[in-house]
């Protein structure tokens, strides 16, 4: 007797490996089927990834398998880690043990903020505190321009809180080691364990080499990605894009235009962005990396020619001859950064930023 066959079904992919995708079935309770994609989609260069909601075809119920036949339209799309349709980051920090490192943060925050997904803070460990210190930082950080949760995973407490945050949304985990992230995602999807070692059987591999994200399914409503392992963000903005990535400076930019059209608001005559407040030093750290950044990223494109690209108001090209040789050397810091994970690449803030011509400049 041949296998049951559905009819088309919608489903969601939860983990890839190799050339195998562990899909979902909307409101199916069972346990992912596991999917191959159709020669077809190959053919024409579609990819899946983790996130994508996919349409289904030769569903056998028996052996738990089925074929990726179509790909719905990405709503959001992340390079690193490589998620479709992720609609929020939860940032967690911790309050102390380790104490929290406003540096860090502020990197974390400004990196998140470069991409199109909404953005919920959430600080770990609260029981560790008390109710002056909890509210003294919240006050510190809506300045920032965040209204941050603060949760403690030992007693609790705000969970019902961050629950709520996460209800029917794809979001991804991320914060440094250390605060958290491990016990907050065992109390948020209880069976996690069980399900990793499901996936894992499924894929025929251990966890450790399942090399993309992974979702898993929140009881309240919902999926969450893991996304273990990295503590420092590289930035990857274009020097103008830093401004906009500061909720706090926002309402300033708003106010008025600055007398220079390319203003960087470091101090230019009749510029709109003052200088009193907590994080304009961290603006102006984060800008001089941009800044640093987009010279490097020139002097790749003229490496081969001894030229160097020279990019107008305008956004127009030319190229002039590479005089400071020795300046373009200084590649140290992009180096630096080639063997950390970089979450979000630039391409979602052009999502968000799409038809300025700041996409030209790479
Ligand atoms: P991760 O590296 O971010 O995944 O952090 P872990 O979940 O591994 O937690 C790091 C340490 O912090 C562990 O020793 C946890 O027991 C501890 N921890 C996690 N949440 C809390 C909390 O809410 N309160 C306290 N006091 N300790 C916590
Ligand atoms: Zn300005």
């Amino acid at each position: 007797m041949s296998p049951p066959l559905l009819p088309q079904a919608w489903g969601t992919v939860m983990a890839i490996q190799a050339n195998y995708y562990l899909v979902q079935v909307d409101q199916s309770s069972g346990s992912p089927l596991l999917c191959t994609r159709r020669a077809r989609l190959k053919k024409m260069g579609q990819k899946v990834m983790v996130g994508d909601r996919v349409g289904l075809e030769e569903i056998d119920l028996v052996a738990n398998q089925a074929a990726i036949a179509s790909v719905e339209p990405r709503k959001t799309e992340l390079s690193r880690p490589p998620v479709a349709n992720a609609e929020q980051i939860l940032l967690v920090f911790s309050l102390v043990e380790p104490p929290l490192e406003v540096w860090q943060l502020s990197r974390f925050l400004v990196k998140a903020e470069s991409t199109a997904l909404t953005l919920r803070l959430c600080l770990n460990k609260a029981d560790l505190l008390t109710d002056a210190e909890i509210e003294s930082w919240q006050a510190r950080l809506g300045h920032w321009g965040y209204s941050p949760i603060t949760v403690s995973t030992l007693t609790q407490s705000g969970l019902s809180l961050l629950q709520d945050q996460l209800r029917h949304k794809i979001t991804l985990l991320a914060g440094p080691s250390g605060v958290g992230k491990s016990s907050l995602i065992n109390l948020l999807v209880p069976d996690r364990t069980q399900r990793v070692k499901q996936v894992s059987g499924k894929l025929q591999k251990g966890r450790h080499t399942t090399r993309h994200v992974e979702l898993f399914a929140l009881p309240t409503g919902g999926l969450i990605a893991d996304t273990p392992g990295f503590n420092q963000p590289d930035l990857d903005l274009l020097p103008e894009e830093v401004i906009h990535c500061f909720p706090e400076a926002r309402p300033q930019l708003e106010q008025g235009t600055c007398y220079f059209k390319d203003c960087l608001h470091r101090g230019e005559p009749h510029c709109v962005i003052s200088s009193d407040w907590e994080r304009y030093e961290h603006y102006l750290t984060f800008l001089a990396e941009a800044l640093e950044q987009q010279q490097y990223r020139s002097s790749l494109h003229s490496e081969d020619t001894g030229m160097k690209l020279k990019i107008g108001e305008a956004g127009e090209r030319s190229y002039e001859p590479k005089l400071e040789s020795k300046k373009y050397r200084r590649q140290s810091r992009r180096t630096k950064h080639q063997h950390l994970h970089s979450f979000y690449n630039d391409h979602d803030f052009k999502n968000r930023s799409q038809g300025s011509d700041s996409e030209n400049h790479d």
